[in-house]
């Protein structure tokens, strides 16, 4: 199981290997989401996060391979790592509510249930990714109280995992943005865009599709509230949603599970070389 812990570890080893290596801001109860910087500090700039959703936790293990790979190639433009946005929830998924001080409420939230493996939110009962500004509250399957997934918060970034990542993007302005999901082996681009946006975004994600052998799918098929729906709606840029992992495997996922999703590893570089050329007048 890749756990906090194995973030920390590893954000420690990317620092020695060269990496620059921060937290964007604290989790509600206190763990720093942890941030990789590597390649080019000025000019354009990639963003790519993971474990957003609590059960998703094998995610981070690709967004943490994938800052490793990259330290050793030559990027022609910067990429910030974020590998795990929702530490809380993760450590809820794999070690229950024990360790949190709200572990009566969480359990009441979890139906009675001790295992957790299932949970998606963060230990607040809030869906970070639903808890963006982009047509908030109105998504398909959306609920309005604490819940182990799909429950939008009090008001757009109330959590302070949402807002620390928002608060980094509209700092940092990036050209693209990856969110890694699970499951499906699909990739999602569409919220709303129109015109050249679209084209471009269109054009992106079927690269993407391309080299992982994914599923391509157009459409916003009623999301709402999510980070790539608000860099898409709010900041008009590039921003996809990667769910790795094919459907005939289950949650909750293990690392074995990322068997024959290695090419992850190298969609950063891909998406590197791609943004480079658009932005050098191709
Ligand atoms: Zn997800």
């Amino acid at each position: 199981m890749y756990v906090y812990n194995d973030l920390r570890e590893d954000c420690c080893r990317l620092c020695r290997s060269g990496a620059e290596c921060g937290s964007i801001g604290r989790s509600r109860f206190g763990a720093h989401i942890i941030c990789f910087h590597i390649g080019p500090k000025s000019g354009d700039q990639l963003l790519i996060h993971g474990g957003i959703h609590a059960r998703e936790w094998v995610t981070s293990r690709i967004v943490v391979r994938q800052a490793m790979t990259m330290l050793r190639e030559k990027l022609p433009l910067g990429i910030y790592f974020v590998p795990m946005m929702n530490p809380d929830g993760v450590t809820l998924a794999q070690k229950g509510a024990g360790v949190f001080p709200n572990a009566s409420e969480l359990l009441r939230i979890n139906g009675g249930r001790s295992d957790f493996s299932l949970w998606k939110a963060n230990a607040s009962g809030v869906d970070l990714n639903c808890n963006f500004d982009a047509r908030w509250g109105s998504g398909k399957g959306n609920v309005r109280r604490p819940a182990p997934s799909s429950y939008i918060g009090a008001a757009p970034e109330s959590e302070p995992e949402t807002a620390a990542l928002a608060r980094m993007t509209r700092k940092v302005r990036p050209v693209l943005t990856v969110s890694y999901h699970a499951l499906g082996r699909e990739v999602y681009y569409e919220f709303g865009q129109t015109g050249r946006a679209l084209e471009r975004d269109r054009r992106i994600a079927e690269a993407v599709g391309t080299m992982l052998g994914y599923r391509v799918v157009g459409g916003d098929l009623g999301s709402a509230g999510g980070y790539k729906d608000w860099c898409i709606s709010r900041l008009g840029i590039t921003a996809l949603t990667v769910e790795v992992i094919g459907d005939t495997h289950s949650h909750p996922l293990t690392e074995k599970d990322l068997d024959g999703e290695e090419k992850n590893i190298w969609l950063p570089l891909m998406l590197a070389e791609m943004c480079a050329r658009e932005s050098g007048g191709g």
